[in-house]
């Protein structure tokens, strides 16, 4: 039974890493004008109101992309801009923002003719909401296991692939599941670039997908972390990121992308980026 909802928590800090990181990757990878596979295992509903009863009663976004839109003027670069543009696209030249984009509407906004989209959800409403904005265009979305979808579709028709695997973990052998899977989904396309989210805990439950992933077949895989300003003492402690096969000079632009909003006015406090498994 799936209780987790993303709209209690889009545009927190954890969406703030993993979009900015998609973003960049899909982009780098669309230096070169052959056509990307995209799969999203876990979509959730694509586009999420700041303004509703779930985003308010967290009030993460606040400290998220409400403060990454405050700081917008200082962020005017190459990489950070394609972001902005969205956010600007969805909600108009605003104070506050009222809309913010999931993972597959990121996708789909930045997605060419070339490229496809397939999206993976299983909460039956969340489902529903995404099949409805899928609907749209010529996303394919399917409502079931992300993971064994994935695994399904795999070697992609196109000639590359770009993978973003984010689960809600809310049970504990998700954790090893996704290092499985991603080994699984590795063999079929060993240049595919997977990105993985997971959160970091004060439990420590994540270093089990980590300990898997080193401990397995996959190689090439960066590890970005970030730190929340206010760590609760118990629960989600911060945000991390693996990503295998990252374009050549992905690591660099992305630790200046989070350094961007690091530090005492920023989004988080720190950042790490290393190699979980060396190229
Ligand atoms: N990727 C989304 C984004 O960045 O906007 C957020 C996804 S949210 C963290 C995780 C989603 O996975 C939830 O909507 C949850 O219902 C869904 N989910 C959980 N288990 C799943 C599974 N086995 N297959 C597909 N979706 C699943």
């Amino acid at each position: 039974m799936l209780s987790y909802l993303h709209g209690f928590h889009a545009g927190n800090l954890a969406d703030i890493q993993k979009h900015a990181a998609q973003v960049l990757a899909l982009r780098m990878m669309q230096a070169k004008p052959s056509g990307i596979a995209c799969f999203d295992t876990h979509a959730g509903s694509a586009l999420y109101d700041l303004r509703s009863e779930r985003a308010r009663k967290t009030a993460e976004a606040d400290a998220g992309v409400g403060r990454l839109w405050a700081l917008r003027d200082r962020l005017q670069t190459d990489d950070w801009a394609p972001l902005i543009d969205v956010l600007a696209d969805l909600n108009g030249d605003v104070d506050e923002l009222r809309r913010y984009p999931g993972s597959p509407e990121w996708f789909r906004r930045l997605q060419r003719d070339q490229d496809s989209l397939t999206v993976f959800e299983l909460h039956p409403a969340e489902g529903e909401q995404l099949a409805a904005w899928g609907g749209r265009g010529t996303t394919r979305v399917f409502r079931e296991d992300g993971l064994r979808g994935l695994l399904r579709q795999l070697p992609p028709r196109l000639p590359r692939l770009m993978v973003l695997i984010d689960p809600s973990y809310e049970v504990k052998s998700e954790y090893r599941d996704v290092a499985d899977t991603l080994a699984r989904a590795w063999r079929k396309c060993r240049h595919g670039v997977y990105l993985v989210w997971y959160p970091l805990l004060t439990s420590g439950l994540e270093q089990a997908l980590k300990d898997a992933v080193k401990s397995g077949p996959v190689s090439a895989v960066l590890c970005s972390e970030i730190r929340l300003e206010r760590p609760p003492e118990r629960g989600m402690v911060g945000s991390g990121l693996l990503v295998v096969n990252p374009p050549w000079g992905f690591g660099d632009r992305l630790e200046k992308l989070l350094a961007d909003v690091s530090g005492a006015d920023g989004l988080s406090v720190s950042s790490a980026m290393s190699w979980l498994v060396p190229e």
